[in-house]
């Protein structure tokens, strides 16, 4: 069933389903930005039409919802613990397409993973339904397209916004009593079927050519110009890292919380074990580790998909201006190179 709502009913749609969920969407903070004077777009709670920011992509993904920046996951005082409480009211997100594909990578990584399921993801994700967001065609650093997640039909509702208001699709029967007497139009949403920006995903199936790339020269690149930072995974919708910290609450140290904080594998130390031992002790080599796993590793072990979802965040965030595409286009002339020096011997 579809509707086209203008301002003043899509507010009262907004306001009817608030009721019953706590409504998620892009919103824009003012003067939050990474420079003075810029604004910082990233998902919150939305209380009138006018907050959802639906003509720019967000800075920071929808993940942030569901697996907030730190949260508490226990409290603890001298001989007890209590585990944190969760959210109990049903959560509505606006997320485009390839947010909406970046919750099944992330759902395969937290639930059931090695037979372990995240208890702080799972009982989030139980209580998100997803509004698809209709993509007006991404930015220069988008590249859904390449890497399939430009369409989704994981979704409650579709929407379509405009200045004048929003064109909605329901498929989702729990929705329908919050459209009651609204204007019934036909929609159907579209999905963006061409990006500006395309990739080209290596082949990389051959061990051989896995064990050359490893020590190809293109990772060294890196040293020089990627700062550890961490801002690319942070940004990322699909990035998972996180540690811990224990925070106390006055003078006793026994008292306090553990919050669970996102971390990130191309942090010098992220992966630092006992004996001071590290697997990744360089820029490049941490950036290697996570480019294969975005475009081999994730998929070498789950099978349906590649990791990344060609959102771009990474290279919009990247303060040295390290592109994503770019970096994964020259994998695959190395590739190339390398399958072409293999074939000759
Ligand atoms: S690696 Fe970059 S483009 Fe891919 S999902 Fe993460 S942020 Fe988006
Ligand atoms: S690629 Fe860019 S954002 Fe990521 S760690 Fe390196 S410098 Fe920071």
């Amino acid at each position: 069933m579809g509707y086209t709502l203008n301002r003043q009913q899509a507010d009262a749609l907004l306001a009817a389903l608030r009721k019953d969920y706590t409504v998620y969407a892009p919103k824009r903070f003012r003067n939050q930005g990474r420079y003075s004077d810029t604004d910082i777009i990233r998902y919150a709670e939305v209380e009138r039409f006018e907050d959802i920011v639906w003509q720019t992509k967000s800075d920071y993904p929808a993940k942030e919802v569901l697996t907030p920046i730190q949260q508490a996951i226990f409290y603890f005082t001298e001989d007890e613990y209590r585990e944190s409480k969760g959210p109990r009211k049903p959560i509505l997100i606006l997320a485009r397409p390839c947010d909406i594909n970046a919750q099944h990578v992330q759902a395969r990584i937290y639930a059931g993973n090695g037979g372990y399921t995240d208890l702080y993801y799972e009982r989030m994700r139980e209580l998100v339904k997803f509004a698809m967001m209709e993509c007006g065609g991404g930015d220069d650093t988008c590249f859904c397209v390449s890497m399939g997640t430009n369409k989704t039909d994981d979704y409650s509702l579709a929407m379509k916004f405009s200045d004048d208001g929003v064109q909605v699709q329901v498929t989702d029967g729990a929705f329908a009593p919050y459209f009651g007497d609204l204007p019934q139009a036909d929609y159907t949403p579209a999905f963006v079927e061409e990006n500006e920006l395309k990739v080209t995903v290596p082949d990389l199936d051959d061990k051989e050519v896995r064990k050359a790339l490893k020590s190809h020269p293109m990772w060294q690149e890196f040293n020089a110009r990627c700062i550890s930072c961490g801002a690319c995974t942070v940004a990322c919708s699909t990035c998972t890292c996180f540690t811990t910290r224990d925070v106390i609450y006055g003078d006793n140290p026994e008292v306090g919380e553990r919050r669970r904080v996102t971390s990130s594998c191309q942090i010098a130390g992220f992966d630092q074990m006992a004996g001071q031992r590290e697997f990744r002790s360089t820029a490049a080599d941490r950036m290697r580790y996570k480019v294969l796993h975005k475009f081999h590793d994730y998929k070498a072990r789950f099978g349906d998909s590649h990791m990344c979802v060609g959102c771009g965040r990474c290279t919009h965030r990247c303060p040295e201006l390290i592109s994503i595409s770019a970096t994964v286009n020259k994998v695959s002339a190395a590739v190339d190179e390398i399958k072409a020096g293999l074939a000759k011997q």
